[in-house]
Formats: C-alpha cells, structure tokens, sequence
C-alpha cells in the first residue's frame, strides 16, 4: 500500500481531530470524543474486543458505524452469513456516535428539483421511495430490537429563515405532491410560530415523517442486535493496510492479520485515501459541528423553541436544530475545513451567534457541548451503494452528505443483500454506480473555501 506512505500515523500529528485527508487511520481504540451523546448514553453494550491474532473470515466489514454494524446484522439475520466488523475506535466512533439525531427521509444534498431535473420524475420518486424504506428500516429495528434511544413524535421543518425563501418552499412542495405523491405541506409564519419562537421564520415546509433520538444509543442497539444474530465486532482495529491476491483480502491491523473473501467499506466520511487507492477521493470530508446548551428555563423555552420536532433552515451554509428532551437545545451547522481548524474557538462562537440570530432571547446563553465530526460529500452529492471496480468482492456505501442516519442504515442492509449475490438490489441505478473521483484532489479544499465564501455571500443576502 504506497498510498500509507504519503499519510502520517495520527499519533504523528499535532492535529488533535483525525483528519481523513491528513491521517492515515482514525487512531487504534481512541474513545468517544466528548459530546452530549456520549456523556448521556450509559453504559455501552459488550463488542468483542480488538483483533487479537489472525483470523480467516467470510466477510469483513470496516468501518463500525450505522453503515457498517445495520450491513452485519442483515447478513447474520437475513442470510445466515457471520460477518466480522473491524472499528478503528469504538463502534460508532465516526459519525455515527455524534451526529444531529435527524432520522428522516433523507440521504445526500440535491435539491428536489434538481434531482428530477437530472434524473427525471420516475428515477426520482424511486429514490424517494428507498430513502422513505430507509426510514422504516430505522423504524423497524428500534421496534424489533426494542433499542430504547428516546425516540421522539414525528415531524420535520424546513423553515424559511428569510422572506423570499417561501416561494421557493411552495415550488418545493408541489413536487412533493405531485412528483413525489407524497403529502409535504407549507405552514405559515403563524404556525411554525407555535413551535418555533424568536426570529428567522417565515413560514416552512413540514414533512410528517422524520423524529429525533438519541444517536449513540441506537447504534449500540444495533450493536447488540447484530452481535446476537452472530456477527462479530472488533473494536481498537483499524485497518491499516490492505493487500489483495487471488481473491483473498489481506486487512492488517494492530493485532493480527484478518483474512477474507468479501469486503464491506463501511467507513464514510472517516474514509482515508491511504486505505486503498480503490475507495481514494471517492467522498470530501466535509466537517459539521454541533453545540449543546445549557437547559432552557421555561420562559426562554416558550421564546425559542417550544416543538421538539427536527429543525433546519433554507440557507445554503444551512444550520439544524432540535430541542432536546431535558430542554436544552441542540444546534449544528457547517464549520471548520480542516482538522487542524476545527478546535478554533470561532467555529463555535460563529454557531452560538447563529443560534441567537433565531432566538434572540438565548443570547449570552451558556454552551455546555461542543464537538463536530466529518460528514462525507461525493461528486454528485449522492450517496452509493455499489461495487468497487477493480477489486474482487469488494462493495462500498457513503455518500451521505450529512444526511445519513437513516440511509447509512438502509445501506448496510442493501450491502448485505448485495455481498449474498444480489447485483442491483434497488431500481436505482445511480445508486448502484461509484461516484467519479474528485476532480484536483490536492485543491479540494481551496475549492470548498471558495465554495463556503460564495454560500456565505449568498446567505448574507
Ligand atoms: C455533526 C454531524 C451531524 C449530523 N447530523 C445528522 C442528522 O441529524 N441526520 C442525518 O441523517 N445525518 C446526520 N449526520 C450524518 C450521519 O451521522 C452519517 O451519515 C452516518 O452516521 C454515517 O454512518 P456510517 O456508518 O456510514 O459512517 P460513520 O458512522 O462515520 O462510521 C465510519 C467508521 O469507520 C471507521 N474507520 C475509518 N477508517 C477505518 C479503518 N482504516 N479501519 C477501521 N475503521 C475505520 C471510523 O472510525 C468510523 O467509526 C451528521 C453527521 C455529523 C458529523
């Protein structure tokens, strides 16, 4: 594996937070980073510890996120295939364990229009209807598995943070009607008002289907459900490198050597170019942070946000929202390019102005979580489940551009399907494609730079 070369060890690395395009592999059994997440989910169930000599295996899968814990369970439950899950950290590390706790139906960033523009009505209400199977899979596995992660009631705004935003909001949810068949609606500035107090909303796009949880504690549910259906899930096991020969897999990692005929990469947004110059410049790291206030007392609550349903705005550096079940209020958005970047403190400042834009009765307000991870964005900003070319039994899901929770689920359970032999397990064929490789990959993020100071050029208008 030259590529390994050109990527230094994260314990070489004065970064604090692993980067993707820097590092080499995300660190060997690192802990949760710190989060509201990890400091509410109680005790994590039983994995089965790091690799700890050679092992011959089936399938391997790297990477132990939604992706790659929802891809063993359906192999282990649905074709009685035992995979073996390989976690640099510990499951659920990456995004999985940190993200906005949005499970809607969603996957990728293209805007609705631009998606039937492309791809055309039929394409696209295929792809809607597997992204809405993906909302049920969640919905499924929290049922049959009886996770308790402090799910919430349905319901999803998209509000229209400036005036001239509704109209669009309105063309918006004609092709959801019409295109889509499926019942959107626009609420008036009156009635998000109910539930969305302060500043900045005009008025929305609601969707019915879509709730919030508690992330972390449905990927340990997913953990425990998988391992009791007959997979195994190595943590403190990163990959670091990988050899192929006769169609046989060579994963190296700290404790042994894991040997196998299928490889599921299941490792998204934490994906680095040194893992295999297949999977290389398939995805941009593209770094989302989250703050966490202090709980709201019951005046500033009735000011700000009395709905407990899932949030986010129409600008185009947008911004998420949701106020959590002990009242605090949880906020995300874009922030730093790089990892070096990230632990700058104005990245956090930037989201608490941006919080008290909308609720200006926060202002001041204490911040008592802070923590961000690497969401993954591919060329066509759409997210793939499919074969890597060039590799023999290798397939690869991502993509997810942010907006993964369900469909990184969904897409473990489509990468089993097609690991037991099934080529095309969607009509969706541009699901089923890998995305092109970014074009000037040494540029990447000075094209992101420029990309976020048009955005916020766009926003501030
Ligand atoms: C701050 C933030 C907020 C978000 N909010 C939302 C939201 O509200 N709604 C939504 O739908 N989506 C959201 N997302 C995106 C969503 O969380 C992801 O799309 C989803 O969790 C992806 O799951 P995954 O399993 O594919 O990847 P991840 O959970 O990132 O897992 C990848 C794993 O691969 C491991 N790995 C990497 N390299 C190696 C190696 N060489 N060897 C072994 N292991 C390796 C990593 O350690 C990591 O644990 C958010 C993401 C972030 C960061």
């Amino acid at each position: 594996m030259f590529l390994i070369d050109l990527y230094i060890s994260p314990s070489d690395t004065e970064n604090k937070l692993y980067d993707p395009l820097v590092n080499a592999h995300p660190g060997i059994g690192a802990p949760h980073s710190s989060s509201y997440w990890a400091d509410t989910a109680g005790i994590a169930p039983e994995d089965d510890g790091p690799v700890s000599g050679p092992l011959d295996v089936e399938v391997a899968i790297i990477g132990g996120g939604y992706t790659g814990l929802s891809c063993a369970l359906h192999l282990a439950r649905e074709h009685g295939i035992r995979a073996v899950v390989l976690e640099a950290n510990q499951v659920a590390w990456g995004c999985s364990g940190r993200n906005g706790s949005f499970a809607r139906i969603s996957g990728g960033r293209v805007p609705l229009a631009e998606l039937i523009r492309r791809h055309g009505p039929v394409t696209a209400k295929a792809y809607f209807d597997e992204m809405s199977a993906g909302l049920n899979t969640v919905r499924d596995l929290i049922h049959d598995g009886r996770i308790e992660c402090d799910a919430q009631p349905d319901g999803v705004y998209k509000v229209a943070s400036d005036a001239g935003h509704v109209d669009g909001l309105k063309r918006e949810v004609g092709l959801y009607n019409d295109v889509l068949k499926y019942d959107a609606r626009l609420v008036t500035a009156e009635q998000v008002n109910a539930v969305h107090g302060g500043a900045e909303s005009f008025g929305a796009l609601y969707m019915p289907d879509g709730f919030s949880m508690h992330p972390l504690k449905l990927a340990w549910g997913i953990l425990r459900m998988a391992r009791e259906a007959g997979a195994t899930v190595h943590v403190g096991s990163p990959v670091t490198q990988w050899h192929s020969d006769k169609g046989d897999h060579r994963l190296v990692t700290p404790g042994g050597i894991v040997t196998a005929k299928h490889v599921v990469v299941a490792t998204n947004g934490y994906t680095s170019p040194a893992l295999h110059k297949a999977t290389a410049g398939r995805v941009l790291p593209v770094h989302s942070q989250i703050i966490v206030t202090r709980p709201l007392t019951a005046e500033e609550k009735m000011q700000s946000l009395v709905g407990s349903e899932c949030m986010f705005d129409t600008r185009n550096l947008l911004s998420y929202y949701r106020r959590l079940p002990d009242d605090r209020i949880l906020f995300g958005g874009r922030s730093a390019i790089t990892g070096r970047d990230a632990e700058n403190p104005k990245h956090r400042q930037n989201l608490q102005d941006a919080l008290c834009r909308k609720f200006p009765v926060l202002q001041g307000i204490g911040v008592d979580y802070n923590w961000g991870g690497w969401v993954a964005v591919s060329e066509n900003s759409l997210p793939f489940i499919c074969r890597v070319p060039g590799l023999h039994n290798v397939v690869c899901a991502g993509g997810y551009a942010g907006s993964g929770v369900s469909f990184s689920v969904q897409s473990g359970k489509r990468l089993a399907q097609m690991v037991a032999g099934d080529s095309q397990p969607t009509s969706v064929d541009f699901l089923h494609q890998i995305p092109r490789r970014f074009p000037f990959q040494p540029f990447l993020r000075v094209g992101q730079r420029l990309a976020y100071a048009w955005y916020r050029f766009k926003d501030a208008q």
